[in-house]
């Protein structure tokens, strides 16, 4: 079976629930996206998601990336470089660029809900086009006029393509050490020299040039992170020469084979500054943190795809009577439908998807209220939004999106692990969504050592107002009971970390990916109840699409009763600290 683009749930959670035909027309900049207009290029982006991306998925899988290790060139699988050259020929990769530089200038919300299709079609092939979007605002943000006018309209055509090159063999997590060095030339550029390895998209054939964004070091940088500088690296310079960074070699990985992860070996490569000296990371966080977003939904966008394919292996399958009596009895067996614990995995999925759908797309429409409203009041709350919940839309989707992809493969039995259906791989795929772009501990770290913090814990003070006044909503709002007292917990659990781990980051750091995990639940709780809430009105209003609105209203029946309820048991791993975790010398292990 192929995918088929949700459009009708986007629709749902952008128009219905987010008032995103209302919010995104008004920001300046924006009043291009009506709904018409939204909907158009919606509609047309499922159809390359479907009908271009989507059949390659398999194949690439199989073929994989291949390295010419005389050239240092790199095949992408078979297919791949056409359907790069209809995706940007069709104005994808110019969406959200900005206009001065031949971008559409588009909201990001749109260019998200063209990610959740792109990754739920062809995770491998999304990711050449996603690293771009980073590097473009990296730039956009950092780089002088100069640097801008000559590689963002190309980057934003996508004729060119971007990379971001910070991991070395010594230095993931901790870019503190890394070694890549930059001297400084005569004629203002730099000698970029090091090795940087599983750079994605590092080589490819799908576009004239490749622009990788370095970190490295100036020969008088401070040590640890606070001395990294952000290098702008062509593959080809402007007079056509062959700047020298070179593939060394391709990763042989467990899943997303048709990306190119390469080593990068920059021998004296000529390079430009992108910000200021030893400020580096500033820039690369402007990177990460719309590359995070990006992440989460690769983790949304594989969870839809294996949903698809299980539901419809459900209806198909047949194995045993049901347990209330035979429900087609003229058949051999019954659907495996009829199953509870079918049922379990099959609304699990569901009710975690369409959620998360709702979290994701409301954080991208924080993005850009907090870039383009027009108050400076408004700007500055969307943006708390955006830096609290962007660790929680990386971490949950992702652990979410594998998870599902795993409910997937189990309720199809013996065939989910064969190669005859899509989903082993989707599992593959999915998991290092967990890990790249920072791992999904990192990003928990981020949350209670960073975000809850950020300007006095003004964020999440906003946060909590935000639900709070939901709650006293005039009339009750749906499952107000399971809401507060979810949100109360996640207040108590708040409370528990600055009390305990302000003096003792140990204490903190025990308790951040339970607590990522007990605000991702919540949070979501609160979107389902919106959602239930926005369902019954319209059925209250007559409205004629009678099954999805109250399939909306039990699957936030479902949630509430069958996922929220994890939050007790993460309140009391929260609660019980670090002694148990620190017990333990490295020999007693
Ligand atoms: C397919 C693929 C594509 C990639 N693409 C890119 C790319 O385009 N560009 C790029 O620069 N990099 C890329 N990476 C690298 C990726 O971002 C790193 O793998 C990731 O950030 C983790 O770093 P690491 O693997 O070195 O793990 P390490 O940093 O060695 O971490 C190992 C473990 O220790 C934990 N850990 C580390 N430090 C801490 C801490 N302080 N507190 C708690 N736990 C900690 C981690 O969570 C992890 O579980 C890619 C990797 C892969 C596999």
């Amino acid at each position: 079976m192929s995918y088929k683009a949700p459009l009708r749930d986007m629709q749902f959670v952008l128009y219905e629930v987010l008032n995103g035909d209302k919010i995104l027309p008004e920001l300046p900049g924006c009043e291009d996206a009506t709904r018409e207009i939204m909907d158009a290029m919606l509609t047309e982006g499922a159809k390359l998601a479907e009908n271009v991306l989507a059949p390659l998925n398999a194949s690439g899988d199989r073929e994989g990336c291949q390295y010419d290790t005389e050239t240092h060139d790199v095949k992408t699988p078979d297919g791949f470089p056409d359907a790069y050259r209809q995706f940007a020929e069709a104005g994808w990769t110019a969406l959200a660029g900005p206009v001065e530089y031949g971008g559409q200038g588009l909201p990001h919300t749109l260019n998200t809900l063209a990610e959740e299709m792109v990754c739920s079609a062809n995770l491998s092939l999304g990711m050449y086009p996603g690293l771009t979007h980073g590097a473009v605002n990296a730039l956009t943000s950092y780089g002088t006029d100069e640097l801008k006018e000559k590689y963002l309209p190309k980057l934003i055509s996508g004729e060119w393509t971007g990379t971001m090159c910070l991991t070395e063999p010594q230095c993931g997590t901790d870019l503190g050490l890394i070694r890549t060095k930059a001297e400084p030339q005569a004629d203002a550029s730099y000698a970029i020299s090091g090795t940087k390895i599983w750079i994605t998209g590092g080589e490819h054939d799908l576009a004239d040039n490749i622009i990788h964004l370095v970190l490295a070091k100036l020969p008088d940088a401070p040590s640890g992170s606070k001395g990294i500088s952000l290098f702008l690296v062509p593959k080809f310079l402007e007079d056509g020469s062959r700047n020298p960074a070179f593939c060394g070699g391709l990763e042989h990985k467990m899943g997303i084979k048709g990306s190119a992860t390469c080593v990068m070996n920059f021998e004296e490569a000529k390079g430009w500054l992108i910000g200021e000296p030893h400020k580096g990371l500033q820039a690369m966080f402007v990177m990460m943190n719309s590359a995070r977003l990006m992440v989460g939904l690769q983790g949304l966008g594989i969870a839809e795809s294996a949903y698809q394919v299980s539901l419809e292996f459900a209806k198909e399958r047949r194995q045993s009577r049901a347990l209330s009596g035979p429900q087609e009895p003229d058949k051999p067996a019954d659907s495996i439908m009829v199953h509870p614990d079918v049922r379990r995995m099959l609304l699990r999925q569901k009710a975690t998807i369409e959620g998360s759908r709702a979290l994701a797309y409301f954080t991208a429409m924080q993005l850009d209220i907090a870039h383009k409203a027009e108050s400076a009041e408004e700007r500055e709350q969307a943006d708390d939004m955006v830096q609290l919940l962007t660790p929680i839309v990386k971490a949950f989707l992702t652990d979410e999106g594998f998870f599902c992809a795993n409910d997937a493969l189990q309720l199809m039995g013996g065939s989910g692990f064969t190669q005859d259906w899509p989903v082993e791989q989707f599992v593959r795929d999915s998991r290092i969504t967990r890990i790249y772009e920072g791992t999904n501990g990192i990003q928990a770290l981020d949350l209670v050592g960073r975000k809850l913090g950020h300007a006095g814990g003004r964020a999440v003070k906003r946060y909590f107002a935000m639900m709070d006044a939901y709650l006293k909503t005039d009339g009750g709002v749906p499952h107000s009971e399971e809401l507060q007292a979810a949100v109360g917990r996640l207040q108590k659990a708040t409370m528990w970390l600055m009390q305990n781990g302000m003096g003792d980051r140990e204490q903190a750091a025990s308790a951040a990916t339970p607590y990522l995990r007990l605000f991702a639940l919540t949070a979501v709780a609160y979107f389902w109840s919106r959602m239930a809430g926005v369902a019954q009105q319209q059925l209250n209003d007559g409205a004629t699409e009678t099954d999805l609105y109250k399939a909306k209203i039990e699957t936030a029946a479902f949630y509430m009763q069958k996922i929220l309820p994890q939050t007790l048991s993460l309140m009391a791993e929260i609660e019980a600290g670090k002694d148990s975790l620190m017990a333990l010398t490295s020999e007693q292990f």
